[in-house]
């Protein structure tokens, strides 16, 4: 369904009809883009994806298109403020008692009894891919009903998507369940039914009741547990911290292989090309080496096919792919002419990436960043609305996407407060 190539991002960027997307989004048919992959790897970047809608259809502000991408950008913004902050509670939980640290086997094997959660988890393996209301249906019922802590259900679900974020992924898991909102969401069996084939409606099952029972189990309740009965079992792939040995047939490259390759770069620019950099080169003579950086992937494992989707693509940019703890390249390119890379806001690249780049290309960005810390979307996109005059305008004005990002350690004012 995604193929890791610019032709396939191509391809899925021209099938996009804003309109269509509007009146549909909200059903798991819908006609949602399904671009998230290639943005997240940065196959294509959100000025870019406008850019091409602006040649075919007329774009505003209004737009609901418009609208979910700038959530996207929402997010990072956080992130650029929060840093590795996101990673924990923003506020405190809506339930007092202790959520569980790991998720429980019947929701990774996708038997548990509720057809709408189990039918997603045969999705996500199937695909790397969820339709986002699926997406918080998955967090609703992981968090609010089984009692797990939203950090176990997010790390779990960013691992297996092809799309894993960890702005977007763990902000909306900190979204759903009340720590990065005011209330926690809900959704009940009647909600399924409404934007959900068949298949995954779930009538008779602890979703099927109303929203103040459902807010009752939330703030009050205790783990409702698996539904009765013997329930078919799904085959959970792993996740792991680094490539599996039989997806990979060029092989690990050791250093003294890559000190050689290095040292025959001699007067060209070293680019190295982490996983969030996927997208077409820059003109130029620059040798790419792909850099995959273990000491963040034994935090963060990934899936097989999340792992084979990054290298194919990798593979295709580079000579040569760098696999290992990324500071064992420091002397290596110590005597590179120069050093790229992009920026990004990962705890682990970002630190690495400044020890080895001499230069990084801010990641592009449509509405401008805002130096001072927001803490609601409604606020940022209205900012970001009133400093441009049009959408036509931010496209056409470059400024935007090269402000770079900063990465500041101070908090957001007012996120722990109970006002947001
Ligand atoms: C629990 C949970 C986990 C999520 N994890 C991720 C993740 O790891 N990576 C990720 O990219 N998105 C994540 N999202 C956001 C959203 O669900 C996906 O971006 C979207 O479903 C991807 O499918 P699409 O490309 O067809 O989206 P479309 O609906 O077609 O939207 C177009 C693009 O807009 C952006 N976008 C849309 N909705 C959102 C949103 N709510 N938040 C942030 N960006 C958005 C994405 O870049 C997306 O590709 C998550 C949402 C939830 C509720």
């Amino acid at each position: 369904m995604f193929e890791p190539t610019l032709a396939a991002a191509r391809a899925a960027l021209a099938a996009v009809n804003p309109a269509q997307y509007a009146r549909t989004r909200n059903a798991l048919g819908g006609a949602v883009t399904r671009l998230s992959p290639y943005i997240t790897h940065s196959l294509l970047s959100i000025p870019d994806c406008l850019q091409t809608l602006s040649t075919k259809h007329t774009l505003s502000f209004d737009d609901k298109l418009v609208f979910e991408f700038a959530w996207r950008e929402f997010f990072h913004h956080v992130w650029g403020h929060l840093g590795d902050k996101i990673l924990q509670d923003i506020r405190p939980p809506v339930w007092p008692g202790t959520y569980a640290d790991t998720l429980p086997t019947d929701i990774k094997q996708g038997a548990t009894g509720v057809p709408v959660i189990d039918q997603t988890v045969r999705d996500l393996y199937a695909t790397g891919y969820l339709h986002n209301h699926a997406r918080m249906w998955l967090a609703s019922y992981v968090v609010h009903l089984r009692k797990v802590h939203w950090r176990a259900g997010a790390d779990w679900l960013y691992g297996h998507l092809l799309d894993g974020d960890l702005a977007s992924n763990h902000l909306s898991w900190q979204w759903v369940a009340g720590t990065f909102s005011n209330k926690p969401y809900l959704f009940n069996a009647e909600n399924v039914a409404k934007y959900a084939p068949a298949a995954y409606h779930s009538p008779g099952t602890v979703i099927d009741t109303d929203y103040e029972t459902l807010d009752d189990i939330a703030r009050r309740g205790g783990n409702v547990g698996r539904e009765q009965g013997q329930h078919l079992s799904a085959d959970a792939p792993e996740l792991v911290a680094s490539y599996p040995n039989n997806l990979w047939a060029g092989g690990r490259f050791d250093l003294k292989t890559l000190e050689s390759i290095a040292a025959q770069a001699t007067g060209r620019p070293i680019r190295l090309v982490h996983p969030w950099m996927l997208g077409e080169p820059p003109p130029g003579n620059a040798l790419n080496i792909g850099l995959i950086h273990l000491p963040f992937h034994a935090h963060f494992p990934w899936s097989a096919a999340r792992w084979a989707w990054v290298l194919a693509r990798m593979q295709a940019l580079c000579p040569v792919v760098f696999v290992g703890d990324g500071d064992d390249l420091v002397p290596i390119l110590a005597t590179a002419s120069a050093v790229n890379s992009t920026a990004t806001l990962n705890g682990h690249y970002s630190p690495l990436l400044k020890k080895l780049s001499t230069q990084l290309a801010p990641s592009p960005r449509l509405l401008p960043d805002q130096p001072r810390p927001c803490n609601s979307f409604s606020k940022f996109y209205d900012v970001a609305r009133r400093s441009a005059t049009s959408l036509d305008h931010l496209l056409a004005d470059g400024s935007a996407n090269a402000v770079p990002r900063r990465w500041h350690q101070s908090g957001l004012p007012g996120m722990d407060s109970p006002a947001i």
